[in-house]
């Protein structure tokens, strides 16, 4: 059958609406591009969302709040609709799901963008007008041009299809951080729990950073625990039902998520682990006796896998020595949090309790193409690097500073490259009230 072409133009195309392309869109959108967001899933959100990630790490630096304007308007929204809940301490923000992919939803509509979503992009070329991106969707292939890209695709897919150099994973063997499942459980009984002593945060939500180490050393003996990893994350997965908990607790190790048949088979074994946890729970942690698997969610968690070779690359060193470049454009104070990609450690380098660094524009601008950035997790840097700013907050940020750059870009009449990072700073001030 003859698949029929659809053509759009618009000035910036935003590919991945997860954290960064959500950041990328409002921002441009804001300054008065016109912005088309494509995402292959049917919402937005990305991981927060897709795979049930709903704890937003956004870490604080001696108190000051990082996270930029997006990121703050949007939390303020989802905590209005009575969407979103604070954990006992000040680093993370618990979205309710479902209420955060309306709400972003309704801000991109309501500042005029067009969304599309089940559309995998497949090819990118340019001629004298620009970028011609090739999307797969159901009944039509979509034919988009635009002066701008931004790859928000977590895999830097555009970059890549559009020649971009790449790292993957770690130096050396290429290896990543592991892909989990995450796990949404009902049934849980929050009165059981916190009469065995657990904690029950604001006397409502249930929550445990990462635990049960005991437990599972406990289960592994028993023979009810093969999964390579040590501790749990669990939390209230929305603040309306205190039955319904989210788990974040497998690890599936040595599989390569931009390989097609090692995701399947990821998939399939991260399903086999909800399953170990779920019997996990019953057996073990109180208040879970009569507690049962909701949903794995639509995708598999994926920490990490191909970043852009850029014109900066940050790296563990700027970390550690907290590195904060006249070029940089976004700040962040999460530490290197490496879940091993080998065994079941998992490394929280806390740097002394306090870290501050701040990420070089050119970390967006891969190397030899102009007129298009990367935003998010595939930014240019080294794994270790990377184990630090992937937190979803963060990923906002540098996908706010992308969309900051386009518009800048667009307004001023130069390439991407040229932006002036001081003005990119400027404006994501501005946006703040400063
Ligand atoms: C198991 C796990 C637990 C985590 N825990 C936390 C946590 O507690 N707190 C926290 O803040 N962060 C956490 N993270 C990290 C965080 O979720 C990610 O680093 C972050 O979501 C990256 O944001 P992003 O926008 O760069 O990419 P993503 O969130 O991955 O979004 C990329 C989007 O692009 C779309 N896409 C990909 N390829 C294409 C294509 N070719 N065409 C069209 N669309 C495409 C995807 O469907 C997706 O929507 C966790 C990650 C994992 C995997």
């Amino acid at each position: 059958m003859h698949q029929p072409l659809m053509e759009i133009n618009t000035l910036c195309v935003v590919i991945g609406a997860g954290s960064a392309g959500y950041g990328a869109t409002i921002a441009a959108l804001r300054d008065g591009c016109s912005v088309l967001l494509a995402e292959r899933h049917g919402f937005p959100g990305g991981m927060g969302t897709v795979s049930g990630i709903s704890s937003y790490i956004n870490y604080k630096y001696h108190g000051e709040d990082l996270s930029e304007s997006v990121y703050r308007a949007l939390r303020k929204d989802i905590f209005e609709a009575d969407g979103g809940y604070l954990g006992d301490g000040e680093h993370v923000d618990f979205f309710d799901v479902e209420v955060s992919k309306r709400i972003m939803e309704n801000h991109i509509l309501r500042m005029g963008g067009k969304l599309l979503y089940h559309s995998l992009l497949r090819t990118i070329s340019r001629d004298a007008g620009g970028w011609i991106l090739r999307f797969a969707c159901k009944g039509a292939t979509v034919l988009v041009r635009a002066r701008f890209v931004i790859d928000a695709t977590g895999d830097a897919d555009a970059c890549t299809l559009a020649g971009a150099g790449y790292t993957h994973g770690r130096n050396g063997d290429g290896k990543t951080q592991p892909m989990s499942m995450i796990v949404q459980v009902g049934g849980f009984e929050p009165e059981k729990w916190a009469e065995s002593g657990g904690k029950l945060i604001h006397g409502r939500y249930a929550c445990g950073g990462d635990c049960f180490s005991g437990e599972i050393a406990q289960a592994r003996a028993e023979g009810y625990w093969n999964i390579p990893r040590e501790n749990i994350a669990m939390w209230w997965a929305m603040p309306k039902n205190p039955t319904h908990i989210t788990i974040n607790g497998s690890r599936l190790l040595g599989y390569d998520a931009c390989n097609p048949f090692d995701v399947t088979a990821a998939e399939i074994e991260g399903r086999k682990q909800a399953g170990v946890i779920a019997s996990f729970f019953k057996r073990y942690i109180p208040g879970f006796a009569n507690s049962h698997i909701l949903s794995t969610g639509p995708q598999i968690g994926v920490r990490e896998s191909r970043r852009i070779v850029g014109l900066r690359t940050l790296t563990e060193q700027d970390i550690a020595v907290q590195r904060q470049p006249d070029d940089m454009v976004v700040r962040c104070a999460y530490p290197i949090d490496i879940h091993s990609p080998d065994n079941a450690k998992t490394n929280f380098d806390k740097v002394n309790g306090e870290l501050l660094y701040g990420i070089p524009y050119g970390c967006l601008l891969p190397e030899g193409l102009e007129n298009m950035a990367a935003a998010g997790r595939c930014i240019s840097a080294s794994h270790e690097a990377a184990g630090s700013f992937r937190v979803m907050p963060t990923c906002m940020a540098i996908g706010e500073a992308a969309g900051v750059a386009v518009a800048l870009a667009h307004r001023q009449g130069i390439m991407l490259s040229e932006v002036d990072p001081r003005n990119i700073r400027d404006r994501l001030d501005e946006a703040l009230g400063k």
